[in-house]
C-alpha cells in the first residue's frame, strides 16, 4: 500500500502551506491521551494538544462515550425553530462558570465563525440603536481566525497581507504593559474621540499565535474599563486561553471589568469536533429585541449547536473541573514555573515565561515565522518525538492535562537538547 504521506499529494491542499517548498506532510494513523502516531508506527507526544484542543487526551473514552450516546440518541437537526437537550443543558453548565454578566450562548461552528459572529453582533448593536459606528479596536499582534471580520481585527501581516484592501475598519493599539499603559490609554481615548468605534476585539492575557506574548490583567482592566466608559462593547476571544489554559476557566475571571461578548471553541469540544460559542451579557441580547424583525440577528450557520459537539463539549466540562484534572493542571503549572527557572540567565535564551500550562521560550535567534530555522527546530523536535511547532524563535509548550510526568520531562529534556544543538 502506498503510504499516506505521498497519496496526500495528488489531490490534497493544506492549510498553512506553501506547497512548492514544504516537506510532504507526516501520515498519523492513531491517537490516544497525550500520544499520537504515524504510519510508520514512530511515536510524538502531543505537546500542544493539537493546536491546545485535545486537553483532556485523544480518544478520551468518557467523551468518545458520550458522543457515541448521543449519536444513537439524536444526530444532527436544524437548530432554528428546534432546540434539543445537548444544546440546553450546555447553555446551562457554561453559565454556571462563565463570568457572571454573560447570559445568552450563540452557536457556530468554529473559530473564526465565533469572532465573526462577534463582531457582527458589535456592529448591529449600534446598528439597532441607530447610531452608526463603523470602527473596531485590536491589538497589534493579535489572532483572531482566517474570515474576514476575524482577519480585519488580526494583525499579524503573514496571513492578511493579500487582502488587506478589503478588510474592515479597525483602529490598532500596542498590547499593554507597566511602562506603556498611560500612553496606550491616551491613544485609546484619542482613537474613539476621533473614530465611531463600535468594539474592542482581544485575545485576554495571552496573544498565542503572536508568540504566546503575555500582558497583564491589571493593564488590561484600564483598557476594558475606558472602553466601556465610551460605550464600545468589549469582545474577549477565548478560543486558545479558555477552559483552564492560564490555571482558571478562563483568562477574564483574572479581570475586574468583564468582557460583554467571549468567543470560545478549540478546548471547548476536547478536540472531538468543530463547535464554537459566542456568548453575551444581557445588554447585548436586548439591544436586539424588536417588533422589527430585522432588528434580530439574522445569522447562522448550518451546524450550529451540533447536538454530538454539544455532548462532547458536555463531557468535556465534567472532567475540567473533575479532582483529577484538576491536580494535573496543578502539576503541569508547578513544573513549567520550574523549568522556566531552569532557564534563567541561559545564554540561547531571551525570555523565559509560563502561565497555567502555557510555556513559551524567546531564542535568541533570529528566524522568519516560517524561517528555515523554525522548520529546523520543528523537525528537531519531531526526530526526537515531540510534537512542537515553533512560532518563529518561539518554542512553546501547551500540553494536554492528561501528559503523563514522563511525557511533561521528556519534553523539557528536548527543548533543553535543542537549546545545547541550534
Ligand atoms: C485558533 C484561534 C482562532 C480561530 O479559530 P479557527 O477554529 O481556527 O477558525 C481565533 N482566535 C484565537 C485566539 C485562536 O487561537
Amino acid at each position: 500500500m502506498e503510504k499516506l504521506s505521498d497519496r496526500d499529494k495528488k489531490h490534497l491542499w493544506h492549510p498553512l502551506t506553501q506547497h512548492k517548498t514544504a516537506e510532504a506532510p507526516i501520515g498519523i494513523v492513531k491517537a490516544k491521551d497525550a500520544l499520537i502516531w504515524d504510519e510508520e508506527g514512530k511515536a510524538y507526544i502531543d505537546g500542544i494538544a493539537s493546536w491546545y484542543t485535545a486537553m483532556y487526551g485523544h480518544c478520551n473514552e468518557f467523551i468518545t462515550a458520550a458522543i457515541t450516546e448521543q449519536m444513537s440518541q439524536l444526530d444532527f437537526v436544524m437548530f432554528s425553530g428546534f432546540t434539543h437537550a445537548p444544546a440546553v443543558e450546555l447553555s446551562e453548565q457554561l453559565m454556571k462558570i462563565l463570568p457572571d454578566n454573560q447570559a445568552k450562548i450563540f452557536f457556530n461552528d468554529n473559530g473564526s465563525t465565533a469572532v465573526e459572529a462577534a463582531i457582527k453582533m458589535g456592529l448591529q448593536f449600534y446598528h439597532n440603536k441607530g447610531e452608526k459606528r463603523d470602527t473596531l479596536i485590536a491589538f497589534e499582534g493579535g489572532f483572531h481566525g482566517d474570515t474576514f471580520g476575524a482577519m480585519s481585527a488580526s494583525g499579524l501581516s503573514s496571513y492578511n497581507g493579500p487582502f488587506e484592501d478589503f478588510l474592515l475598519k479597525v483602529e490598532r493599539i500596542p498590547v499593554p504593559n507597566e511602562e506603556n499603559i498611560e500612553e496606550v490609554l491616551q491613544l485609546l481615548e484619542s482613537i474613539y474621540r476621533n473614530n465611531k468605534c463600535a468594539a474592542f476585539v482581544f485575545e485576554p492575557l495571552v496573544q498565542g499565535a503572536a508568540g504566546m506574548k503575555f500582558h497583564a490583567a491589571k493593564e488590561l482592566d484600564k483598557l476594558i474599563n475606558s472602553c466601556h466608559e465610551a460605550g464600545i462593547l468589549c469582545i474577549a476571544d477565548e478560543i486558545m486561553t479558555g477552559f483552564g489554559k492560564t490555571g482558571k476557566n478562563f483568562a477574564s475571571d483574572y479581570l475586574a471589568h468583564k468582557p460583554d461578548i467571549i468567543c470560545l471553541s478549540k478546548a471547548l469540544t476536547a478536540g472531538m469536533f468543530p463547535l464554537s460559542i459566542t456568548s453575551c451579557s444581557q445588554n447585548v441580547f436586548e439591544a436586539f429585541l424588536s417588533d422589527e424583525v430585522s432588528k434580530g440577528f439574522f445569522h447562522a450557520h448550518t451546524f450550529s449547536a451540533h447536538p454530538l459537539g454539544c455532548a462532547a463539549a458536555l463531557a468535556g466540562l465534567k472532567l475540567l473541573s473533575s479532582k483529577e484534572i484538576l491536580e494535573r493542571r496543578k502539576y503541569i503549572e508547578d513544573e513549567h514555573k520550574n523549568f522556566v527557572s531552569t532557564l534563567e540567565n541561559h545564554p540561547k535564551v531571551k525570555e523565559a515565561r509560563s502561565i497555567g500550562v502555557i510555556l513559551a521560550i524567546d531564542l535568541n535567534l533570529k528566524t522568519d515565522r516560517y524561517g528555515k530555522l523554525r522548520d529546523e527546530l520543528y523537525r528537531f523536535f519531531m526526530d526526537n518525538g515531540v510534537n512542537l511547532r515553533p512560532l518563529g524563535n518561539t518554542i512553546y509548550v501547551l500540553p494536554p492535562y492528561v501528559i503523563t510526568n514522563e511525557q511533561l520531562e521528556k519534553i523539557y529534556d528536548s527543548i533543553h537538547l535543542a537549546l545545547a544543538t541550534f
